[in-house]
Order: C-alpha cells, then sequence, then structure tokens
C-alpha cells in the first residue's frame, strides 16, 4: 500500500482462528462477499498476526515496524488443551476465572472457547527477509499497544530481536502492562496461547523503550493519536504524505465488520464504553475523508476503504 511516498507493506508472522460469533456474516447473508476474507471454508474466523513495515520519503534513514507479532515459535498449530470443567482448568486460567469474578457457565463458555481456538506464528522475520529486510535493518519497533501478540518478537533467546531498534510506546501502556496484577492475565496468555509473558518479553529491550505521551509526531509523516480504550495507552498511527492520508488502526478494531455494522462488537477492550468513543471519533474521520486504513489483525494486513451509501455501509479491499 502507498499513502503518497509512504511505503506501506504487511510483515505477517502467523494466524489465530476461532469459533465465528454468532452475528458474523455466513455464506448466504449479504455481508458475506465483503467479509469472507476473514472466514475459513469450515467457517470459523481467522485473524491475522503480524506487523507493517513503513518506509518515509521525508525520512529515508528510518525503517518502521509497527508492531512486533506475536513472537517466536516452532511453527507448529498450537491449541489449548480441552479441559472439561472449570475445576479441572490451568491454574493460572483458574486464577483468571477468579479475578474477574466469573461465575461456573461464564467459565466453562470461556473453556469451551478457548479449546475451539488454534494459533500458528512464528514467521514474522522470514516474511521480513522476504521484503529484503534484515532484523538489524529496523530503527524503530512503534506499539500501538502491549498485549501479546503485538510485542512477541521484540526479544528472542533473552536478547533483542531488533538490534538497533528503538521500541517506541505509550507511557500508559508501559505503566499498565508493567504492574504487577498483569501476571494472572500474563498466565492465561501462556497457557491458552503459549506466549511468554510480557515481563520476559520486554527485559532484554526495556533499556531501548522511548515512551512517547499522547498524540505525538514519531517521524516525518508518521503520527501517533491516543485513542484509549482497548488498553489505556492504545494508539494509532496516522501516515501522511501532502494531501494523502492513511491510518494503522492496531486493535481499535480487529476485523473489518467493525467499520461497517457498528453494532458489532468483539470483547476484546479493557474499556469497552472508552474504546467505543474512540471507535465512533475515527470512524468519522476514516469515512469523512473515504481515508484508506488498515488494522493489526485484518486478512492479510491489507488495507480498505469504508464505502458509505443508501443507509448502509460496506468494505472494500484496495
Ligand atoms: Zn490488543
Ligand atoms: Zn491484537
Amino acid at each position: 500500500m502507498d499513502i503518497g511516498a509512504i511505503r506501506i507493506q504487511p510483515v505477517i508472522d502467523g494466524y489465530l482462528t476461532f469459533p465465528a460469533e454468532a452475528d458474523y456474516p455466513q455464506p448466504g447473508s449479504p455481508d458475506y462477499e465483503a467479509h469472507k476474507e476473514t472466514l475459513q471454508p469450515d467457517g470459523r474466523r481467522r485473524m491475522t498476526l503480524g506487523g507493517f513495515l513503513v518506509r518515509l520519503p521525508q525520512a529515508p534513514e528510518r525503517l518502521i515496524l509497527v508492531d512486533a507479532g506475536n513472537g517466536p515459535s516452532t511453527g507448529e498449530v498450537f491449541r489449548p488443551l480441552p479441559c472439561g470443567c472449570p475445576a479441572d482448568a490451568h491454574p493460572a486460567i483458574r486464577a483468571w476465572h477468579d479475578h474477574a469474578g466469573m461465575d461456573d457457565t461464564a467459565r466453562q463458555g470461556h473453556l469451551d472457547w478457548l479449546a475451539q481456538t488454534e494459533s500458528s506464528y512464528g514467521q514474522l522475520l522470514h516474511s521480513l527477509t522476504g521484503l529484503g529486510v534484515q532484523p538489524e535493518d529496523i530503527t524503530d519497533v512503534v506499539l500501538s499497544h502491549l498485549h501479546f501478540d503485538h510485542i512477541g518478537w521484540l526479544s528472542h533467546d533473552g536478547a533483542p530481536t531488533f538490534a538497533n531498534a528503538t521500541i517506541r510506546a505509550e507511557r500508559r501502556d508501559l505503566a499498565h502492562f508493567r504492574q504487577a496484577g498483569q501476571a494472572i492475565d500474563d498466565g492465561v496468555y501462556q497457557a491458552a496461547w503459549n506466549v511468554r509473558s510480557t515481563a520476559e518479553v520486554l527485559a532484554p529491550v526495556i533499556d531501548r523503550i522511548e515512551p512517547f505521551d499522547g498524540d505525538s509526531a514519531i517521524a516525518p509523516g508518521f503520527d501517533a493519536m491516543f485513542t484509549p480504550g482497548h488498553t489505556p495507552g492504545h494508539s494509532i498511527f496516522v501516515l501522511s504524505d501532502g494531501q494523502a492520508r492513511g491510518m494503522l488502526l492496531g486493535d481499535m478494531v480487529h476485523c473489518p465488520l467493525q467499520l461497517t455494522d457498528r453494532d458489532f462488537s468483539v470483547m476484546a477492550d479493557i474499556d469497552a464504553a472508552l474504546a467505543e468513543q474512540q471507535r465512533e471519533r475515527v470512524y468519522r474521520e476514516i469515512v469523512g475523508e473515504n481515508l484508506p486504513v488498515a488494522a493489526a489483525h485484518f486478512p492479510g494486513l491489507r488495507f480498505g476503504r469504508v464505502l458509505e451509501g443508501q443507509g448502509r455501509s460496506g468494505w472494500t479491499y484496495v
């Protein structure tokens, strides 16, 4: 995708598949064609994991990676073990259920959902090589937020993966994901998604992190827009070259359907009401200016546009 002379390329790390939500468009529904790329042939949903490589004409010395994927892996498909009833769940998952105050029905629903998920990842460096880029070429890793599926490749075998990169993250997200209580969430991430703890991933790069504070200029033509809700410091990125503009939406939305069907939601935001306010604000800007946008889990990390018309909106890839 080019926005003016800015080049943005997907860097795919892998995929996460899970059962489609009850109200997700399936074959036969009017919205199916626009959204079928987020579905597998068996009707399950598939989210892409990875990041975006950004080259800026106004700063040719910078090579920016936006988000750092799920992380190193043997490449096998990972499936959480089915564990029957909540009392038999992994201790870390039980602790999370207790912490969230879930009743037995909610616990069982969560376990049944987890047992139907699959992830495969570990391809990010291979994808970079395919773009002619070595890890040491990256000058900046800019994070939309610090969920495990956006920081995974920051370190590898106890050392920084991107030896020459400065890591940039919003200061509220850094504070949130480094507090002691994060261990409860990390326990679930480790048991359910086979990933390292946030502290373990961050330790080798902690002195390379330069926090930014709210709306910030990151590089010429590359600005962070503070959009809290999904996480306390969640940020989206605005790319601009002359009159041309586009956005990288992070996890503000998880699939294009969240842009075209405003009633559809995924249960992923730490502060759902605040996240919805931010979506509304950004949605008006996207539609008003007909901006090309991509989010961190869109299929193939491709850009698209929202098409407004006749009382309903559509989605098309560009
Ligand atoms: Zn997230
Ligand atoms: Zn994510």
